[in-house]
């Protein structure tokens, strides 16, 4: 229970809703009791009427009927009663559930690359969904059926032991032998659940890789085609599908336990009670059938109970297994946070001296003893091969990662000192993977600047020279992109996150590799653009293309995460090096073209 400790705030907060449960759930027992009492106390009548041999049939006529209409009301209460302790306690688990949600994901948001590494999405998923999930197990279910349990011992223990008021110890005599055999019960039931759950657990995980199989397969299906490999997948599915049934037939089997164990338990106990019973009615001690008769009703009336202890016992170890989990991501802190929350603006005077990065997963040497600075409102173009260590850069600069060594400060402030969510408002980052939403193509846009007009989208998507194809579309700016709606290309993909960057008129804007998959016609329309709109704002452009780089106030070229020339267009063409001879790689390729 230490772990589930966690969620004592969340009763805190709904404590009106869990007492209003507590009180409707002693009510509903009150009111459930009439029945049993009733029904032996008619019994008892009738008993009485036959041995006395009275020649007053209307009285027992009258007594019965007014019973029976009693039954059927308290009876009615009763439900309207569990109606209410359901309404209440478990619309409460209901609302924990959706804060403890909230709470995970927000704090997800938080985490930073590094837990992204070291988590897989499918975990990450299963926390927010499935683990969240048998919290609220035992926030709603457990909790409510043990106030049940508990309070439906208290208050037929006391009338079973009062059945007999002539002679107590009858009444107390029977229900100890009758409710004997019922720890047993709780004990078997508990065993069959934890059983059950641990079987549902893997035929959980056996669906889940068969969707995550399914899934990845629907995303690849033009591969899959391509290769014509689809009969090797079918294959892999139904062996999948195949264990996943396996699975769900143990479930099954075991599960199929379940109701004879209850009846084979009602059963005895109910036999516990006709047999004592009986042969107490023979010797005396008990004068009236009538109470063996509530003694039958009573003992039935604690059968769920109590097999309910067996399953909620089975239902808190799951859950606290599960908050367990929740509790290990809950604790992670970020290991980059914000400590300034002083507002600041930032007029993109960027240095870097001697920043080393080393990846703790991988332990890559990304970047080694960079040093280098672009003054506000100039561009510098950073070229180098794959694996050089560029896009490293850019993740310093909106400190998605923090440096293993060495400082790097904008405007003079370093950047661990800086406010991060200003800092991160001051950015327009282009990565190299253009990353859009299944949404409109206007939202994607507007995803830079909330409240931005349809005006300034358009405006921006000019300048990332991608109008002309969104007009194209038949929806235009409204048209869908992603699974249901269209796919775009690859430079339409990168030209849209131009967008997105641009439209939020940030003080720095970081572009990662993102010309790549545009031709050089567009790739010099859409720099020409950005002049104009960074004229005054400082520009990132990583490249491996010459022509992105050439009218950069500054180039820098890296190689295994050094750097090894720097200086402008004119002075490096002029250099023998890297630059040099890519230069006159381009330019022949583009005489061949
Ligand atoms: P570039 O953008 O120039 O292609 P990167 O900055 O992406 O280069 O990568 C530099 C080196 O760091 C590469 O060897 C790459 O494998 C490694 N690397 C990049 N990103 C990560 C990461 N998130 N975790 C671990 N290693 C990484
Ligand atoms: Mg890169």
């Amino acid at each position: 229970m230490k772990e589930l400790r966690y969620l004592n705030p969340y009763f805190a907060k709904y404590k009106y809703h869990f007492l209003l449960g507590i009180m409707t759930t002693i009510a509903a027992q009150i009111f459930s009791l009439y029945t049993p009492e009733l029904i032996g106390n008619s019994i008892a009548e009738i008993e009485n009427y036959i041995k006395s041999g009275s020649a007053n049939p209307e009285f027992v006529k009258n007594l019965l009927f007014k019973n029976i209409v009693t039954i059927l009301i308290t009876t009615l209460i009763a439900a309207i009663l569990t109606f209410l302790m359901r309404q209440t306690l478990i619309v409460m688990s209901r609302h924990v559930e959706y804060d403890l949600k909230n709470e995970v994901f927000k704090k997800y948001e938080y985490l930073t690359q590094n837990f992204y590494k070291q988590n897989r999405t499918g975990d990450l998923m299963n926390r927010i969904s499935e683990d969240v999930g048998r919290v609220r197990m035992y926030v709603g279910p457990a909790v409510m059926y043990t106030i049940n349990t508990v309070i439906r011992f208290a208050v037929v223990i006391y009338y079973m032991c009062h059945t007999t008021p002539e002679d107590p110890a009858v009444g107390m005599k029977l229900t100890f032998f009758t409710i004997l055999p019922l720890p047993l019960l709780a004990y078997f039931i508990f065993k069959l659940s934890t059983k059950i759950n641990q079987k549902s657990t893997i035929f959980q995980q056996n669906l889940s890789a068969l969707s995550s199989y399914s899934q990845e397969i629907f995303s690849g299906i033009r591969v899959i085609k391509a290769y014509s490999i689809e009969d090797k997948k079918q294959e892999d599915f139904e062996k999948l599908s195949m264990e996943s049934n396996e699975k769900s037939l143990q479930l099954a089997k075991v599960q199929a336990y379940f109701g004879p164990l209850m009846l084979l338990l009602i059963g005895t106990s109910n036999l516990l009670v006709v047999i004592l019973g009986g042969m107490m009615y023979i010797n005396g001690s008990i004068q009236n059938i009538g109470v063996i008769a509530k003694f039958v009703l009573y003992i039935n009336m604690l059968v769920w109970p109590v097999a309910s202890i067996g399953w909620v016992s089975s239902l808190i170890q799951e859950a606290e297994a599960s908050q367990k989990r929740i509790n290990e991501f809950l604790k992670i802190e970020p290991e980059i946070q914000n400590e300034n929350f002083s507002p600041m603006d930032f007029k993109g005077n960027i240095t870097f001296e001697n920043v080393s990065l080393t990846y703790e997963d991988t332990h890559i040497k990304a970047l080694d003893n960079i040093s280098f600075s672009v003054k506000t409102g100039e561009t510098l173009a950073i070229i180098g091969g794959t694996g050089s260590g560029k896009s490293t850069i850019i993740s310093l600069i909106s400190r998605l990662y923090d440096p293993t060594s060495g400082v790097i400060s904008i405007d003079g402030i370093k950047l661990p000192e800086a406010n991060l969510q200003r800092l991160r408002d001051s950015i327009g980052v282009v990565p190299q993977e253009a990353f859009l939403f299944s949404d409109t193509i206007k939202n994607n846009i507007k995803f830079g600047k909330e409240n931005a007009t349809d005006e300034e989208v358009i405006n921006s998507a000019k300048n990332a020279a991608v109008h002309d194809n969104i007009i194209d579309f038949k929806d235009q700016y409204e048209t869908i992109l992603g699974e249901r709606g269209i796919t775009l290309s690859g430079g339409q993909k990168q030209r849209v996150s131009i967008a997105r960057a641009i439209i939020k008129n940030p003080e720095i804007l970081l572009l990662d590799d993102c010309l790549s998959a545009v031709d050089t016609e567009t790739e010099e329309a859409i720099l020409n653009n950005l002049e104009s709109v960074s004229k005054d704002k400082t520009t990132l452009i990583v490249s491996h293309r010459v022509s992105s780089a050439k009218n950069a106030d500054k180039i820098i070229i890296l190689e295994q995460g050094k750097i090894i020339q720097e200086g402008t267009h004119n002075q490096l063409v002029n250099q023998e090096g890297y630059y040099k001879e890519l230069y006159l790689k381009q330019i022949a390729e583009k005489e061949m073209l």
